[in-house]
């Protein structure tokens, strides 16, 4: 059975939310615009299937091993988590690689990377984003010692949610006054034991036993290709089974079968629509006079989530994860990043939304104020649209009133 036959079997088995649909039905159709229904031949025609890795265990490469790192920057560790959870298919990395660094997984130091011939890892996966100057020296690092580089994930392709912090006007001079001496546990912290001087992080420290260093925090979250060049971007927070199995398959078929690796600069795993075409709901495009949470909603199994109320980034959103969040009801965040016709991602969900906001004759609700009324039951506005592309949008860092940052 299909995963989109399996999604058609419990929608016919789950109850229908008669109230919702209610409501949903009043809600008018936007005027001049044809309903579309996404028919299941369509969204089966974008559905992203996992690739086929054939045998589990090929045994080692015709020409060898390669040499595989994998690193986590300004990451959560869920990206390596993702690696972790092909399964059975760690046995084909195993096989197909010698693993020479992986924090996580593997006791590779950084000096024997240092040690190592220029070029001579032959893959390099990081997660995470340049959030620091660890993050800065590892990226550098792997990316002399390797000959193909991937980003991986979206803190590292996007900035992800580290790079949320570049709103805060201020800088990392802010950023660490506020988590070390704002929040109630720290400030009450200083304030019962340091209370004349706080005790903060120092980037060095002459300990009896030898200097002692910290990273440096920098102002301004980075995505990995804002800081080394990178051959290949594999996006989700994290990447999804079905994404990671195409990255795998690129390189199995590379190693064992001397097919090229796809051109640089490939996204893997990810279609070439947005992700409203990989969807099962309906789409109706009725006006929106209302942002709700999903919790304020009785949620419509059948009907697209906007057409709900509900702020989904759907339309600007990538298609690659076959609609995981939506299917369960859950409006997308957009963590596998823009489409490649779009540069922002957030301009362009926003842009998406306001299209259905009711601003013409016909629609009987006009006027900035009516607009302005809308635009405010979106809470966090930029915490939402750029919840994982602040690094990369053109906004990038918030400014304070004197041009710093
Ligand atoms: S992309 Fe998501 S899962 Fe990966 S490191 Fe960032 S926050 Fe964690
Ligand atoms: S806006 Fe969201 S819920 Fe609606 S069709 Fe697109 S992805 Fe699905
Ligand atoms: S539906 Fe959106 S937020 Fe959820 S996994 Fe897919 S791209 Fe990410």
């Amino acid at each position: 059975m299909s995963f989109f036959d399996r999604f058609r079997k419990k929608k016919k088995d789950a109850p229908v939310a008669k109230e919702a649909k209610k409501s949903a039905a009043s809600a008018p159709v936007a005027s001049g615009v044809v309903c579309k229904t996404k028919t299941p031949e369509s969204i089966e025609a974008n559905y992203m299937h996992a690739a086929d890795l054939g045998e589990l265990l090929p045994g080692a490469p015709p020409n060898g091993k390669i040499k595989l790192a994998i690193y986590w920057a300004a990451a959560c560790g869920g990206c390596d988590v993702s690696l972790l959870d092909t399964n059975e298919r760690i046995l084909t990395i195993g096989d197909m690689a010698d693993i020479v660094m992986w924090p996580i997984a593997v006791d590779g130091k950084e000096k024997d990377i240092a040690e190592m011939e220029d070029g001579s890892i032959t893959v390099a996966i990081i997660s995470g984003a340049i959030r620091n100057s660890e993050n800065e020296h590892m990226a550098k690092l792997l990316r002399q010692k390797s000959q193909i580089m991937v980003s991986y994930g979206s803190c590292a392709c996007f900035g992800g949610s580290p790079a949320l912090a570049n709103l805060v006007a201020g800088g990392s001079k802010e950023l660490l006054d506020y988590a070390y001496q704002k929040v109630p546990s720290t400030s009450s912290f200083q304030a019962d034991y340091h209370p004349d001087a706080p005790v903060m992080p120092q980037t060095s420290y002459a300990a009896p036993e030898g200097e002692l260093t910290l990273p440096v925090i920098y102002d301004r979250v980075k995505t990995l290709d804002q800081t080394v060049d990178v051959d290949y971007f594999v996006p989700g927070c994290p990447p999804l089974q079905e994404t990671i199995s195409h990255m795998l398959k690129a390189f199995v078929d590379f190693v064992y079968h001397g097919v090229p690796l796809p051109p640089k600069g490939t996204q893997i795993g990810v279609t070439t629509s947005s992700l409203c075409d990989q969807c099962p709901r309906t789409k109706e495009y009725r006006r929106i006079t209302e942002i709700k949470e999903p919790f304020q909603v009785d949620v419509d199994p059948d009907l697209c989530l906007l057409d709900q109320g509900i702020l989904c980034l759907g339309p600007a959103t990538v298609g690659g994860c076959n609609a995981r969040c939506t299917i369960a009801g859950q409006p997308c965040r957009g963590c596998y990043g823009p489409t490649k016709a779009v540069q922002e991602h957030g301009a362009s969900a926003l842009t998406a939304i306001a299209s259905l906001f009711p601003v013409l004759e016909d629609d009987g609700i006009i006027g900035e104020d009516k607009i302005m009324d809308i635009m405010s039951t979106i809470k966090d506005p930029l915490g939402y649209f750029y919840a994982f592309t602040m690094a990369k949008s053109l906004i990038k860092v918030a400014v304070n009133e004197k041009g710093g940052q």
